[in-house]
Parts: structure tokens; C-alpha cells; sequence
């Protein structure tokens, strides 16, 4: 008999219309690529919700596993750099896009995409931290390779009730930065202040049409927001000053002007997780490992069971989920 194992799958009717729905597949079903690993934690993401409601067109090839990111064990391996037993976390390559994804219990992968689990940290821990927390890792770095330090002035994060504003948080106090947080969840305020947030501001101060230069506000940011929020937070960066641009919550558009880069030397610093190199890759991992409060981990994030994910699709795009989600599978 031919084992089966439980997964979510998107479809696509003759008419273009999207579903969702769990099944069962069996290792046939499994896509091309040469290490088979056990999924022992996953998470969702913003993306992955998209994917569950169809808000967007992420799943680009029918039918599929989604779920961009997880953590788990090899268990067979054609790829010189893993064995079976091997503790390894995936993001991003494509994974719940255009290849089956995490929401299945096992996933054949290319090796190449793989990093390994970093010591210490359980792939529940990794997938607290998820494909938002290591693209709030990556924009960090941005910063830094910036030389926007400490020192230089506040920080802006956005969205940062969300995955990605709270674990860039969590990352830029344990630094040392004096972290703004933008929020329309005010009500989240303790929650911000106990990751390290110095201040709170209401997002509807950024949400509105941006002048092209308003009073300066930081020397940096970490946006998860995009549209006229980006726009207003570039034209309150000082002088020199940087921000990262990762995400698209509010928006895809950017209404702003230039005057932020020609008059006062400001960078835009776009952050990709989906296809980054894999050096940038493993200094992330490595740097979370070290730069992360782990404590802050559990505060920041809820567990859920593998019948939870799809319900949890639909929250994330609702707003509602406040934190990281994680699966354990
Ligand atoms: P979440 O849904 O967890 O967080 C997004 C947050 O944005 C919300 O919690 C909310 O924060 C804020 N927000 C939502 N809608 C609006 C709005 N209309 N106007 C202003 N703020 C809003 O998502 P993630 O943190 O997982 O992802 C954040 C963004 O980053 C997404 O767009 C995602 O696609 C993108 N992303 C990009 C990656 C990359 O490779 N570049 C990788 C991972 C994510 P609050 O309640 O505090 O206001």
C-alpha cells in the first residue's frame, strides 16, 4: 500500500477560479529536486496568505502546496551537502509559488535552497521567526551596511504589530536603537514596548499623502508598508539617512517624490527574501541566532496545529494576526 500524507492544495477551475482544501498526496505527487525533508514546523505569512485567499496571484502554477518557508528533517538526500537526519529551514526559491510548499507534511526540495538549522534553535523556534523575521533580519543588515548605527538617531519600523515590524523590533533594540513603531493597533501598545519599542505612533500619521519633505524624523526604518506610508516616512528620513523597503501591506504603488534622495541624500534599500543569495542567507540565520532575544520569541508568537493554517490564511490578511504565527506539524 502506498502511504499518503495530509496536505493543503490550491486549485484552479476551468474558469480561472482559485480553491483551497486539504487532501492527501503520496510521495508521487512530491515535485522535482534532490533532498526529501520531513516538515516539522511551518508558519504563515503574509504571502501565504494571498495564496490561501486568492487575493493575489502568488500560486503560479496548478495545482499546489503553498506555504513559503519551513523547518524540518532530511529524510533522503541525492545532494552533497545533506545527509539524512540533517536539521535544515527553507525560505522563499519559490516554494508555495510555482513548487509545492510547507503545508504538507513532507516537501522535495532542490538542496541548494536549504540552510542548516542554526544550533540551538528548534525548527518550531526558526519558524517563530519565519520567512518575516529573516526578511526582518535581512533589512537590519541593510541598515548597517549603511552605516545607519545606533548612534545616528531613531528608527522607524511599520507595520509593527505585524510579523515582520515585530521581530525587526525585537532585532533593532536588542542592537540598541531607539525603535519608533508605527501601529494602527494602539491597543497593541504594551505588546510593542515590551519587544523594545521607545515609541508608538498612530499609522494614520503616515498614511496620508506625503509632502516631498516634512520634518526629520529618523535616520532609518524598516517599512513593511509600501504606498503613501513609504512615501511619508522617506520624506521625514534626516539627512543621509536610509530606509528599508520589504513590504507592500498598505500598498504596491509608492506616491512620493524625489526630493527625500536629491535634496537630502536619503536611500531607498529594497529588501528581497525570495531569491537572496545564499551567503546573504546564511549570515541572516546566523545573526538571528545572535541578535534575537529569544526570550522576545514566545511573546511574539502564537502556536497553531496544521488544521488551524487556513483560518489563519484569511486572519493575516484581515489584520488580525498580531505577531508570528507557527505551525507545528
Ligand atoms: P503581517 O500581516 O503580519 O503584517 C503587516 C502589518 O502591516 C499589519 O500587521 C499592520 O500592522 C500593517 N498594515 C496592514 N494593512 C495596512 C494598511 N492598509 N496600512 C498601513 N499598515 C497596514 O505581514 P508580514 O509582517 O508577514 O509581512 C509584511 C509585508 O512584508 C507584507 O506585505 C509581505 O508581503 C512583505 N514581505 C516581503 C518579503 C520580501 O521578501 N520582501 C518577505 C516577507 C514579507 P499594524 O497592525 O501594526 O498597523
Amino acid at each position: 500500500m502506498t502511504d499518503t500524507f495530509k496536505a493543503i492544495l490550491v486549485t484552479r477551475g476551468e474558469d480561472k477560479s482559485q480553491s483551497v482544501g486539504v487532501t492527501e498526496l503520496t510521495d508521487a505527487d512530491l515535485m522535482e529536486g534532490d533532498v526529501t525533508v520531513r516538515i516539522e514546523a511551518t508558519t504563515v505569512n503574509y504571502k501565504d496568505g494571498l495564496a490561501i485567499t486568492g487575493k493575489a496571484p502568488v500560486v503560479r502554477r496548478f495545482p499546489l502546496v503553498p506555504g513559503i518557508d519551513f523547518a524540518g528533517t532530511v529524510v533522503s538526500s541525492d545532494h552533497p551537502d545533506w545527509a539524512r537526519g540533517d536539521k535544515v529551514i527553507l525560505n522563499g526559491w519559490g516554494t508555495g509559488e510555482t513548487h509545492h510548499g510547507a503545508y504538507a507534511e513532507k516537501s522535495r526540495v532542490k538542496g541548494d535552497w536549504l540552510v542548516p538549522l542554526p544550533d540551538g534553535m528548534s525548527p518550531r523556534d526558526a519558524m517563530a521567526i519565519g520567512t518575516a523575521g529573516y526578511t526582518a533580519m535581512l533589512s537590519v543588515m541593510a541598515l548597517e551596511r549603511h552605516e545607519i548605527t545606533p548612534d545616528r538617531g531613531p528608527v522607524i519600523v511599520t507595520g509593527a504589530a505585524g510579523g515582520v515590524g515585530s521581530v525587526a523590533i525585537s532585532i533593532l533594540s536588542k542592537l540598541g536603537y531607539h525603535v519608533i513603531a508605527s501601529t494602527g493597533r494602539t491597543s497593541e501598545a504594551d505588546f510593542l514596548k515590551d519587544l523594545g519599542a521607545a515609541e508608538i505612533i498612530d499609522r494614520n500619521e503616515l498614511s496620508g499623502p506625503a509632502k516631498p519633505l516634512a520634518k526629520e524624523r529618523w535616520a532609518g526604518g524598516v517599512d513593511a508598508v509600501g504606498s503613501t506610508t513609504l512615501a511619508n516616512v522617506l520624506s521625514m528620513t534626516s539627512y543621509g539617512g536610509a530606509i528599508a523597503a520589504c513590504g507592500l501591506a498598505q500598498g504596491m504603488d509608492l506616491p512620493a517624490s524625489v526630493a527625500p534622495f536629491i535634496l537630502r541624500g536619503v536611500s531607498l534599500l529594497g529588501i528581497d527574501s525570495v531569491m537572496a543569495p545564499k551567503a546573504l542567507r546564511l549570515e541572516a540565520w546566523r545573526r538571528i541566532a545572535t541578535d534575537l532575544d529569544h526570550a522576545k520569541l514566545s511573546a511574539l508568537s502564537v502556536a497553531i496545529g496544521f488544521d488551524d493554517i487556513l483560518q489563519a490564511g484569511r486572519d493575516i490578511i484581515d489584520g488580525k494576526i498580531r505577531g508570528r504565527v507557527v505551525v507545528e506539524m
